[in-house]
């Protein structure tokens, strides 16, 4: 049930007609959103270059975790639960956009968050996340977060006598990921109307690869003929394309369950392209390529990025743009959302 009629419907409403009746959705993107040439750098590599513009997905705090919970949240709701209950690193920009938007649909959030290198951006989403979260717990590692997941499970149905939804980290599992499915839809839409050419690759951060699958799953299913390249950031998490494909194919699994009419062949390893060259020392650790590409990107786009995730992604499409190895039109995905007009990153809701 899509209880927001309100404005327009996502794009996989608008593709897959179906699935409005059968899955639940709530509105947190403004979409579509923008897709423009990186000019500047695109010239100075003689092809094509474009950027999805993700990090403008929502007010007060974009990037790629909105389009995942409009369908999480929603789930959530539809169940009837009040209570939240996730899980990232100290930094996690999905445990701030869980807490931030869950808190505006009424749910309370519970946040349980392990180490990871320490930095300004890091201290200061996690002072965010404070702020929104109903609870914030700060835990060693992950097998005692998740004793103290269910800790506060428990917790949760005492307290609101209903079952808390747990949501996995990144918000990466189908229903999170059909709002990268949606996304691709949108996409689809905007090449149709001639707002952009289709792109010879897409490049994307992979984390919990809910975005790089959803992607994956979207152009399979519109016949989009563009590669899709992850560019893996997180050794947290098994991250390869076997996993990416999986992931892919339970999200198509659970549209045809809802009702979708779908043909399309199963994804395999095949279809997706992981690239390992970019993480570095690890999950949130700089790398000096990483830093040149935010250098390169701000100066001649004014685009912020961040360097645990968008920094690595670019610097793999800059490779690409020297290489030529992916074809000659490219678009990077910005996933980031911290609004660049705000460089304070001071979030007013
Ligand atoms: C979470 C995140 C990603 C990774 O997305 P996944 O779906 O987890 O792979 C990429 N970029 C940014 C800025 C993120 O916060």
């Amino acid at each position: 049930m899509a209880t927001d009629d309100s404005g327009e419907l996502p794009a996989l409403f608008r593709r897959f007609p179906e699935l409005r009746e059968r899955v639940a959705w709530r509105r947190i993107v403004e979409a579509p959103t923008p897709v423009v040439p990186l000019s500047t750098l695109g010239r100075r590599f003689g092809l094509t270059l474009l950027v999805k513009r993700d990090d403008r997905s929502a007010t007060p705090y974009g990037g790629n975790k909105p389009r995942k919970l409009e369908f999480l949240l929603a789930g959530a709701l539809s169940r009837r639960s009040r209570r939240i209950i996730t899980f990232g690193a100290r930094g996690s920009h999905h445990a701030l956009a869980t807490a931030l938007y869950g808190r505006q649909f009424g749910l309370r959030v519970t946040a349980i968050l392990i180490p990871q290198p320490d930095d300004p951006a890091v201290r200061q989403t996690l002072a965010l996340t404070r702020r929104h979260a109903d609870r914030v717990a700060l835990v060693g590692s992950s097998p005692v977060a998740a004793a103290i997941a269910l800790r506060h499970w428990l917790l949760g149905v005492v307290e609101d006598g209903r079952p808390p939804t747990v949501i996995l980290p990144g918000g990466s599992t189908p229903l999170g990921t059909l709002g990268y499915v949606s996304a691709a839809c949108e996409l689809a839409e905007q090449i149709a109307a001639g707002e952009a050419p289709v792109p010879d690759a897409i490049f994307v951060a992979a984390g919990s690869s809910g975005t790089a699958a959803g992607l994956l799953a979207g152009a399979r299913l519109l016949g989009l003929p563009c590669r899709i390249v992850a560019v893996r950031v997180s050794d947290y998490v098994r991250v390869d394309a076997a996993a990416i494909a999986g992931l892919a194919n339970r999200t198509i699994t659970l549209m045809r369950r809802a009702g979708a009419s779908i043909t399309a062949a199963p994804l395999t390893a095949a279809d997706v392209e992981v690239l390992e060259g970019y993480i570095g020392r690890g999950y949130g650790y700089r790398t000096d390529e990483a830093d040149r590409a935010a250098r390169l990107l701000a100066e001649s786009e004014g685009i912020v990025l961040d360097h645990t995730y968008t920094a690595k992604t670019m610097a793999a499409v800059l490779d690409a743009g020297t290489t030529g190895r992916y074809g000659r039109t490219l678009l990077f995905w910005h996933t980031y959302g911290l609004p660049a007009n705000e460089p304070s990153g001071t979030i007013r809701v």
